[in-house]
C-alpha cells in the first residue's frame, strides 16, 4: 500500500519545514506549498488524502483555498490551522467543510493524533468524489452544499450555484445588515452585470425554500431603504 499523502500549506517556513519533518517521520508522503495559490494547484493535481491548511496565506487566504477544494469536490480532509482564539473562523471553517481545526501553537504529537483520527473517518468516502460534503442548519432546514439542496420538514428544493454562493455569504455575515452593492460587489462580482434588482429576485427565491412562511420570513430579513440581514436562528419579526 502506498503512504498516505498529506500536503501543508503553510507559509511560515519555520513551522512548515517542523511540520513536514514530523509528518516524514509518520511515515506520511508530504507535499508543500508556500502559498494559497500553489497549494490550492497542488491540490487539485494530486489529490492528497489530507490537507493541512493555514488560514492567514499570500496570494490566497486558506478559506478561499478551502472554498475552491470544496466546489471542485475534492474529496481531501482538510485541518485547518490556525491562531489562537478566532471562533469566527473556526464557525466558518466547519460550514465551508474543513474536518478538524488546530489552533496555534499545538504539538505535533497532538497534531498527529488528530490528522490520524480524522484520515480514519474520511476512509470510508469515494476518492475524488466528496460525499458528505458541508451540510449546515439552518432553522429547521439543513443545506447541503455539495448536492446542491436545501431540505426542511415536509420539503426538498435544489438550490442554484448563485443561491447557495449567496447563502454562504449570509451565513458568513450573520446578524449584520448587509446593503445590496455589497451584496452584488461580494457574491457577483463587480465585472458581472447585474442590477439590484437580481439581489431581490434571489432573495424571493431563497425565502421560498428556505423560510417556513416566506412572507414573514425570519431568516433573510429586509431592512427597508438599505437591504437585508440574516439570522440563521431565525427571528420573530413583528407582522
Ligand atoms: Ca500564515
Amino acid at each position: 500500500m502506498s503512504a498516505t499523502r498529506v500536503l501543508v500549506i503553510e507559509d511560515e517556513l519555520p513551522l512548515r519545514l517542523a511540520l513536514c519533518d514530523a509528518l516524514r517521520g509518520e511515515g506520511f508522503e508530504v507535499l508543500e506549498a508556500a502559498d494559497g495559490e500553489r497549494g490550492l494547484a497542488l491540490a487539485l493535481a494530486e489529490a492528497p488524502e489530507l490537507v493541512l491548511l493555514d488560514l492567514m496565506l499570500p496570494k490566497r487566504d486558506g478559506f478561499s483555498v478551502l472554498r475552491a477544494l470544496r466546489e471542485d469536490r475534492l474529496s481531501s480532509a482538510v485541518v485547518i490551522l490556525s491562531a489562537r482564539g478566532e471562533e469566527w473562523d473556526r464557525v466558518q471553517g466547519f460550514e465551508y467543510g474543513a474536518d478538524d481545526y488546530v489552533v496555534k501553537p499545538f504539538s505535533t504529537r497532538e497534531l498527529v493524533l488528530r490528522l490520524r483520527a480524522v484520515l480514519a473517518r474520511s476512509a470510508g468516502r469515494t476518492p475524488g468524489l466528496r460525499e458528505e460534503g458541508a451540510k449546515v442548519r439552518i432553522g429547521e432546514a439543513v443545506v447541503d452544499f455539495a448536492a446542491y439542496t436545501l431540505e426542511r420538514p415536509g420539503a426538498r428544493h435544489g438550490l442554484s450555484r448563485m443561491e447557495l454562493e449567496l447563502l454562504r455569504y449570509f451565513l458568513a455575515h450573520e446578524n449584520t445588515t448587509l446593503d445590496r452593492g455589497t451584496l452584488l460587489d461580494d457574491v457577483w462580482g463587480r465585472d458581472a452585470d447585474p442590477t439590484a434588482r437580481t439581489v431581490d429576485t434571489h432573495v424571493l427565491k431563497l425565502r421560498k425554500k428556505l423560510e417556513p412562511e416566506p412572507e414573514n420570513p425570519r431568516h433573510i430579513l429586509t431592512v427597508h431603504g438599505v437591504g437585508y440581514r440574516f439570522c440563521r436562528q431565525g427571528e420573530l419579526t413583528s407582522r
